[in-house]
């Protein structure tokens, strides 16, 4: 968490003491999927857990109708009016604030001016969702600056929205959900196209997570992520020889699918989905082992999860099968895998506290000599949501 006294001092010095209004903070953290990877876009669940470290947001309103934009990870400030929010390249980062509150002059609300000093601690572009941390935290303030008791699944989605539509960038609920919904020492299983979801507990007692980010530039993600769901929409075709009201591969058990793949004609199709399958029913499988408090049992769900990612539906890659056959190596490693889309990106790994440092060490080491990469490492705990943490 960040030091809010000194943020209060940096917000003063760039905004004066002066005002009539109270200073406020609110937070919202990243987020990581700990299990459930590719199974969105295809009706399964995902599993995501919020983290304690994220975007803190000190706000205060001012009576002109102006808002002042400053972030402690980035030098461009931003002064623009209420009146006439809109997107423009040249303006970075603060096109992310004006999104929000874009999305939230469309649905009615009644934005206050308002200085703003956000800072981050979730590294950005690394795929632990900063980006939804800073409109979800942005949506939660402004809504509750304007008189409002802000729904948090409202948060996510108007969040997602302004994404999706402000910054163009065509991303699904999961992030914003997770940032929006997250509770301490507790995972989310959560059905992306309905928003079913549940709290199911994460004791994690003696072990940490540890978040791997492997510095790969991931240059072909957006073409290879199309060719896996046309890939997956080629086997729900086929499938449909056998299911003829079947829509998502999601539909069926794993059961169901073995006695009935054969209907897949193509090979490296049949494999895609036979991951979504496995993969859908190892979420469902997480829950009830973490349920139990079986942390041992959800590590092999994890190494499970990434072999399938790696051998079934291959999205891995060296760097991330490097840096997970490191961690596993590790005495007091009970799983590891890669979280995100894939091809770069991070790993998560599930590691006793007592071998954290040699983790890091050690995983560090082998994926430097192999890759020529340096991996830089997050140890993680699972905390709450988007909320506000003190008035001032
Ligand atoms: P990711 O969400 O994986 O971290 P994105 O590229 O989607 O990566 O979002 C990162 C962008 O979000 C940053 O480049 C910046 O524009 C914005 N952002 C995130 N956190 C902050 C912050 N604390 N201050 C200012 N801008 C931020
Ligand atoms: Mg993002």
């Amino acid at each position: 968490m960040a030091d809010i006294q000194a943020l209060k001092e940096r917000f003063i010095s760039l905004y004066g003491a002066d005002s009539a209004f109270p200073l406020r903070v609110f937070h919202a953290p990243g987020r990581v999927n700990l299990i459930g990877e590719h199974t969105d876009y295809n009706g399964g669940y995902v599993f995501p857990a919020a983290l304690t470290f994220g975007t803190t947001m000190l706000v205060r309103e001012r009576s002109d109708g102006q808002v002042g934009l400053a972030s402690t990870n980035f030098p461009l400030r931003k002064q623009i009016s209420i009146s006439s929010v809109a997107f423009d390249t040249e303006d970075g980062w603060t096109n992310y604030p004006k999104g929000i509150i874009r999305e939230l002059q469309l649905r009615g609300v009644s934005v206050p001016g308002c200085d703003i000093l956000y800072s981050g601690a979730i590294p950005n572009g690394s795929g632990l969702s900063s980006s939804a941390s800073i409109e979800v935290v942005t949506a939660f303030a402004l809504l509750t600056l304007a008189g409002q008791t802000p729904d948090k699944i409202e948060v996510a989605l108007l969040s997602q929205k302004a994404e999706n539509e402000f910054m163009g960038v065509q991303c699904g609920i999961m992030d914003q959900f997770a940032v929006a919904m997250g509770k301490k020492e507790h995972a989310i299983l959560l059905m992306c196209d309905t928003l079913e979801y549940k709290h199911v507990p994460f004791r994690s007692g003696e072990y940490r997570l540890v978040i791997g980010n492997t510095n790969k530039q991931r240059g072909l993600v957006d073409s290879k992520y199309n060719e896996r769901r046309a890939q997956c929409e080629q086997a729900v075709s086929d499938l449909r020889a056998k299911f003829p009201e079947l829509r998502l591969l999601g539909q069926l058990t794993r059961d169901q699918f073995n006695g009935a793949k054969h209907a897949i004609a193509d090979d490296t199709v049949r494999r895609r989905a036979q991951h979504v399958v496995e993969e859908i029913d190892r979420v469902l499988q997480s829950m009830k082992v973490l349920e139990q408090g079986d942390l041992a049992a959800f590590g092999q769900l994890m190494n499970g999860s990434h072999d399938s990612l790696r051998d079934l539906y291959e999205v891995t890659g060296v760097e991330l099968d490097t840096m997970v056959d490191a961690a596993r190596r590790v005495p007091g490693v009970l799983g590891s895998r890669m979280t995100g889309a894939g091809f770069g990106g991070c790993t998560v790994s599930l590691v006793h506290r007592d071998a954290v440092e040699r983790f890091i060490d050690e995983v560090g080491r082998v994926y430097r000599a192999k890759t020529g990469l340096t991996a830089d490492f997050y140890v993680c705990d699972i905390g709450d949501g988007v909320q506000e943490l003190t008035t001032a």
